[in-house]
C-alpha cells in the first residue's frame, strides 16, 4: 500500500446536499447554499462580507480587478508562493516586485517591505504559508502608511489565527482556496472576503458579470444591468452544496489534522512516539532521515495543520530523504519553485529575476512536506 501525499477527505454527506441543491430547483450560483456557506463564514470568524468563487485564483483575479489595478502598478509579494498570488495582477498589467522570505520562515520579511516600496506601488500581497500567520500588525501598519492596499493570500489558512484574529480578516481583501489539496475542499472552489466596507458593493458586481444583478435578487432595485467591468466569478449551487458538506464538519476534520500535525512535531523533536500516527510510519520516517541533519516547522498554536514540513540542511539530503520515503511506498513533495527565477518572471520582469532571494531559493531548495489527511490515521497500532 502506497501512503499518498494526500488524499481528499469526503464527509459523507456531500451528495445528500447536492441532492438537495438539485431538488431546490436553482442550481446556479449565488442560492441556498452559497449563502449557508457565505454566512458560516462571516459568522464564525468575523469576516464583513463573502462571496464564494470558483477557485482562489478567481478570488485572487477579483481583487485585482477590484482593486482596479492598472498597467504600470507595481504589487509585491513573495517569491515563494503559487503562480497564482502574482497571475491575478499580471493580468491586469502589474508589475511584481517580489519579496524575499524571512531567514528562519517561508512567509515574506516584512522588515524588506519598505524598501521596495515606490510611488508606483499599490498593493502587498501576503501569503500565509501553511495556515502560518504572516507579521500582520507590522504589515497593516506599513501599508496604512504608505496607503497601500493589502490583499492576503490565505488560500491555505482555513481555521488559522493570529493574535486572535482569523487569518483573511485583516487585510482590505483575502482569498481562500477549497481546491481538493485544501483542508476543507470542494475539488475547485473558492473565496473572496471583502473586509473594507467600501468596496463590497463593486465586489459584488464583478462577481456577477459587471451586473448588479445581487442588488436585483435582493430586491433593492426592480431591473439590473451592465454597470462595470466583472466575470463570471460564482460557482454553482452543485459545488456549495459539497462545500458545505465539509464545513459542517470543519471542527472534527481540523482536530484530526491537529493530531497528525502534532504526532509529527512530537516525534521529529521530542523523540515520542505519539499513538496518532503509527510506529511502523514513524519508523519508517526515523530510518529516511538517519544521518541528514534538518529541522521542523516551529509550533505555532493558532495554525490549522494545514502542512507539515522538514527543512534540510543540504538540498542534496532533501531528495535523498524523499527518495528513501518512495521507496518504502511513502509520498512526501517539495513545493515552490521561486518565482522571480520562473520563465515568466525571466520574459515579464528581466530585473526583477536578476534579484537575488536567498531564502526564498532556500526554501525552494531544501523545504519537503509529509503526507498530512484526514485518513493518514488508521494505520496498524492506532487506536
Ligand atoms: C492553492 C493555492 C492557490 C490557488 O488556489 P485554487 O483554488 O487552486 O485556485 C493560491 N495561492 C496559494 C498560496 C495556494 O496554496
Amino acid at each position: 500500500m502506497t501512503i499518498p501525499f494526500n488524499k481528499p477527505y469526503l464527509t459523507g454527506k456531500e451528495l445528500t446536499y447536492i441532492q438537495e441543491a438539485v431538488n431546490l430547483g436553482k442550481i446556479s450560483g449565488n442560492g441556498e447554499f452559497t449563502r449557508r456557506c457565505q454566512d458560516f463564514f462571516e459568522n464564525r470568524y468575523g469576516f464583513h462580507k463573502c462571496l464564494l468563487t470558483t477557485s482562489c485564483t478567481d478570488a485572487l483575479e477579483m481583487a485585482a480587478i477590484l482593486l482596479d489595478i492598472q498597467p504600470g502598478d507595481e504589487v509585491i509579494l513573495p517569491s515563494f508562493t503559487f503562480v497564482s498570488s502574482a497571475n491575478a495582477f499580471v493580468l491586469r498589467g502589474a508589475k511584481i516586485v517580489f519579496i524575499d522570505s524571512k531567514p528562519d520562515h517561508p512567509n515574506l520579511d516584512e522588515s524588506l517591505l519598505e524598501e521596495l516600496i515606490t510611488p508606483k506601488t499599490k498593493a502587498i500581497v501576503v501569503v500565509h504559508y501553511g495556515g502560518l500567520a504572516c507579521e500582520m500588525e507590522r504589515i497593516m501598519d506599513i501599508a496604512e502608511r504608505h496607503n497601500l492596499f493589502v490583499v492576503e493570500d490565505a488560500a491555505q489558512a482555513i481555521d488559522s489565527f493570529y493574535k486572535g484574529k482569523a487569518l483573511g480578516g485583516i487585510g482590505h481583501l483575502a482569498c481562500f482556496s477549497f481546491h481538493e489539496t485544501k483542508n476543507i475542499q470542494c475539488g475547485e472552489g473558492g473565496m473572496l472576503v471583502v473586509n473594507d466596507p467600501d468596496l463590497v458593493k463593486r465586489a459584488e458586481i464583478i462577481w456577477e458579470k459587471g451586473t448588479d444583478r445581487a442588488a436585483f435578487f435582493r430586491g433593492e432595485i426592480d431591473k439590473y444591468g451592465w454597470v462595470d467591468v466583472g466575470s463570471s466569478f460564482l460557482p454553482s449551487e452543485v459545488t456549495a452544496a459539497f462545500l458545505w458538506a465539509q464545513l459542517e464538519n470543519l471542527d472534527m476534520i481540523q482536530d484530526r489534522r491537529m493530531e497528525i500535525w502534532d504526532a509529527y512535531f512530537q516525534f521529529f523533536n521530542e523523540g515520542n512516539q505519539n499513538q496518532k500516527l503509527s510506529s511502523d510510519f514513524l519508523g519508517l520516517l526515523q530510518k529516511a532521515s538517519e544521518g541528514l541533519p534538518f529541522h521542523t516547522a516551529e509550533r505555532e498554536y493558532q495554525a490549522n495543520a494545514h502542512l507539515f514540513y522538514l527543512i534540510f540542511d543540504f538540498p542534496e539530503d532533501r531528495s535523498r530523504f524523499a527518495q528513501r520515503l518512495k521507496e518504502n511506498h511513502i509520498l512526501s513533495v517539495f513545493h515552490y519553485q521561486s518565482l522571480h527565477r520562473s520563465r515568466l518572471a525571466k520574459a515579464y520582469f528581466p530585473d526583477q529575476s536578476l534579484r537575488v532571494l536567498p531564502n526564498s531559493d532556500r526554501f525552494s531548495d531544501s523545504l519537503i512536506r509529509l503526507p498530512l489527511f484526514y485518513e493518514l490515521t488508521p494505520l496498524p497500532n492506532v487506536p
